[in-house]
């Protein structure tokens, strides 16, 4: 649909205007800072930052009902720069002109209901929301959409040149990291950093095909994260990682998506997040905050974050019931399955302390829930949604897990409605489906495999069978006829398959 058809009450908010004005904000000492240079923490006090509108009032000017039809009739808009997580530029980066905007196919990924034996064993109605979708296959191109394009913003501008960008990473943001900034070769180039041998090698694909310089190095994730932190602060470089602040704009997209795909009714709805550097819940919930302080939503869901038993700082921290004698201590993580999320003391912390009080005292309630999950159940419900129909990761399975435990602690109840995060592709970690259908994992996981799960090829060749064709030696005549009759008459046994009746 063209602009100008667009119905007279919208038509003038159709084409978004960048009339924000964007600061960062030190959540320690609440300093404020312009946007014109890029800021990962506070000069004064060293703690990380968000960022704010400080014309965000304006926003709420504009009556919740307006906003929602905005967005719904900006879905029929062909311009690319709005067709990704830009639909909702007002409250995600209102500073950014539209020619600036890099769109490589980000946002607005399927949600999916759950069958009815998934929705049985999990005793709800639930969805999942399938971020694996996204074009490097994991949410973080929500961010990186963000960050690279406020990053090609400041490079149009003249206010920067050459830029490296640079990240650690435990695989997907390295993936979208070097996606982006290759786009936008050769004026931006991306070097990413990844823990040895604790990336998928479809994810350490990803950035080598992105043409990034890879370096791997001994550690964790968390040594990695040292390494960047003191190259940005020594060296003019640009960091991706989401102690960028700009990354967390573009990851409030998710919670944009899901209000307008239930029509903005967030009752009963319980939103499961997975938590490893604590960017996305950050997100997530900053998200809704927007949403429903314009009126857009006229209540908070409940908000569900899941961590590993292996990798579970944030959950140890929220045991403590009473918020003053809240302390936060890093955690030694082990190996996990949800790899993505195996963060021992995760960057974006002080910003999910920050926002879940916010958010549990504007919901009048405790509204954000912290569960965690057995590595075994992580595997186990990710197979099983996998054999009904989804295409959940590592993640995605840790989300689902999360969402079974707390109905059993009864935070989640039976008339709630969930979406779980299903955070990247089930093909990036299908070395763990191997593992585990291979009963291979090394001990430390903790998983032993359900023989319901396993599932195995089967290899088809008939003792009986002389002569089988192989590339560039095809078999002709009757030795073929044999080769499919053999094969075939094998299968139709294995499979119990009743003969046809000739009539
Ligand atoms: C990064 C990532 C997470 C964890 O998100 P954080 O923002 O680090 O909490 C979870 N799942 C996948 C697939 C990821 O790539
Ligand atoms: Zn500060």
């Amino acid at each position: 649909m063209k602009p100008k058809d667009f119905p007279k009450e919208i038509k003038s908010f159709i084409i978004p205007k960048h009339h924000g004005k964007l600061i960062y904000r030190c959540l320690g000492c609440s300093r404020e800072y312009g946007i014109d240079e890029l800021l990962y923490t506070c000069p004064h006090c060293g703690q990380v930052l968000l960022i704010f509108d400080e014309n965000f009032d304006r926003l709420k000017k504009i009556p919740g009902r307006i906003w929602r039809k905005i967005f719904d009739y900006r879905k029929m808009l062909t311009i690319p720069a709005l067709k990704g997580i830009y639909l909702y530029h007002e409250f995600i980066g209102p500073v950014i002109p539209l020619e600036s905007i890099i769109y490589l196919g980000e946002g607005h990924t399927p949600v999916i209901e759950a069958n009815a034996f998934l929705q049985g064993e999990a005793n709800l109605k639930f969805y999942f929301k399938n971020d694996g979708q996204n074009p490097s296959a994991s949410f973080k191109d929500r961010g990186m959409a963000s960050a690279l394009s406020y990053i090609n913003y400041l490079v149009q501008k003249g206010h920067t040149s050459d830029v490296l960008a640079i990240c650690a990473s435990t695989g997907d943001t390295s993936a979208a990291a070097a996606l982006y900034a290759s786009f936008l070769q050769p004026h931006v180039k991306s070097a990413v950093l990844l823990p040895h041998k604790k990336v998928t090698p479809q994810q350490l694909s990803q950035p080598l095909g992105s043409g990034a310089a890879v370096f791997e190095m001994p550690g964790v994730f968390d040594d990695c994260m040292k390494v960047v932190e003191t190259l940005s602060e020594n060296y003019n470089v640009a960091l991706l990682n989401s102690k960028n602040a700009w990354r967390i704009l573009g990851q409030e997209s998710y919670s944009y998506e899901i209000a307008q795909a239930f029509e903005y009714d967030m009752e009963n709805k319980v939103v499961v997040v997975p938590i490893g550097n604590a960017g996305n819940i950050t997100a997530v919930i900053s998200g809704f905050l927007k949403f429903y302080e314009t009126g857009i939503i006229r209540s908070l869901p409940k908000i569900l974050g899941v961590q590993s038993e292996h990798a579970n700082p944030v959950y140890r921290y929220f045991l403590e019931p009473d918020a003053k004698k809240r302390k936060f201590i890093p955690v030694v993580v082990k190996p996990s399955v949800a790899q993505a999320a195996m963060i021992g003391n995760p960057v974006s912390m002080p910003r999910v302390i920050h926002l879940v009080d916010l958010y549990n005292s504007l919901s009048g309630r405790q509204n954000v829930f912290f569960v965690e999950v057995t590595e075994q159940s992580i595997m186990d419900w990710e197979l099983l949604a996998n054999r009904n129909g989804h295409i959940a990761c590592t993640h995605g399975g840790e989300s689902l897990a999360g969402l079974i435990v707390a109905r059993k602690q009864k935070i989640v109840g039976q008339n709630d409605i969930a979406i779980v995060d299903s955070t990247a592709h089930s093909l990036k970690f299908s070395g763990f489906q191997e593992m585990y259908f291979e009963n291979s994992f090394p001990p430390e996981f903790e998983i032993s495999p359900n023989p319901d799960l396993i599932n195995t090829p089967v290899y088809v060749h008939p003792d009986d069978l002389a002569n089988v064709p192989a590339p560039g030696k095809p078999l002709h005549g009757e030795d073929f006829e044999r080769f499919v009759q053999g094969i075939s008459s094998k299968i139709a046994k294995i499979l119990s398959l009743q003969k046809r009746q000739k009539t």
